[in-house]
């Protein structure tokens, strides 16, 4: 097994590299490598593995991945510096499993018909700056509403507990096949009205936001800004790419979003 290892620039998380090195190195079925890995073990944060998706997009058919964490329990990143033994153990052992979930399919177009194209795997966000954003809100081809107000996010569902929780939004499971648009700072009064709470969409439908306002609009996409006066309108839907991430045991999501959010020990 081809296994490469990303790691943020935290002391801890260059230890721990180091030790994972030499444990992977001790077996004989696995080859520590950069280029074309079967598997990616990040050792950091959730932050950590993101980066380390968008480092490997191009591959998710043949890739998987695994987080160990060097700080607090992450969503993407759930085993323990202590638990290296086990976790080399266990890719012996098993060495296919995977669960995968759902990604973000991002496309933009442009005023002068180019279109780039994203992969997502926590969300992306639309705003404009300190200025009002204004955009048409299509539902499958259908117009769904005006939004006025300091932007929209659209999340996975593993993205669920990251900036979409902080913008109000509810946490989904990730087992379900869906993308969530929510609204950051909507205006509503007697002139302008949105529906003012979150919506789940399925893989069968996409979202399209088309911009009203003028000027430079900020797209981000994970840890990627695009800032942009051009930007014509933004189509979201369930992508057909998945992550998958290397199965040794069962992680309880409920579990780890009261370990992160509740908790209190
Ligand atoms: P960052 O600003 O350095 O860190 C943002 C925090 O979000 C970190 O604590 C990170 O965890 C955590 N996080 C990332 N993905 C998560 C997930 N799926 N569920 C729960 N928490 C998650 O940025 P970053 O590390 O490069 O990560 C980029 C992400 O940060 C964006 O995709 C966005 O979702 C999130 N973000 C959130 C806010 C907010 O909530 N107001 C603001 C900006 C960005 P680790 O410490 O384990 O890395």
């Amino acid at each position: 097994m081809r296994v490469a290892i990303i790691h943020n620039n935290e002391e801890k998380s260059q230890n721990v590299t180091a030790q994972l090195r030499e444990l992977l190195k001790q077996n004989s079925g696995i080859e520590v490598v950069e280029r074309d890995p079967e598997l990616v073990i990040t050792v950091g944060g959730d932050g950590t593995l993101l980066s380390a998706f968008h480092r490997y997009s191009h591959r998710l058919d043949s890739v998987r991945f695994l987080g160990v964490h060097t700080g607090h329990l992450g969503f993407y990143t759930d085993w323990r510096d202590y638990e290296l033994q086990e976790l080399v153990d266990g890719l012996c052992s098993d060495r296919d499993k995977s669960v995968s979930y759902p990604l973000l399919d991002v496309q933009l177009s442009y005023a002068d018909g180019r279109k780039k194209h994203f992969l997502a795997m926590n969300e992306s966000t639309i705003r404009r700056g300190s200025r009002t954003m204004v955009g048409d809100v299509y539902i499958k081809d259908e117009l769904f509403e005006t939004f006025r107000g300091d932007g929209l996010s659209i999340s996975t569902p593993t993205g669920s507990t990251a900036y979409n929780k902080s913008v109000g939004g509810a946490v989904v499971h990730p087992s379900f096949n869906a993308i969530q648009l929510t609204e950051i700072a909507s205006l509503n009064n007697r002139v302008f009205r949105t529906l003012g709470s979150p919506i789940i969409i399925g893989a069968e439908e996409w979202v399209e936001i088309r911009l009203r306002s003028d000027g430079h609009h900020l797209v981000t996409i994970d840890q990627l800004d695009l800032s942009d006066e051009k930007i014509a309108s933004v189509s979201y839907k369930v992508a057909k790419e998945r992550i998958h991430f290397a199965s040794l045991r069962h992680m309880h999501f409920w579990h780890r979003v009261k370990d992160a959010f509740i908790r209190e020990d």
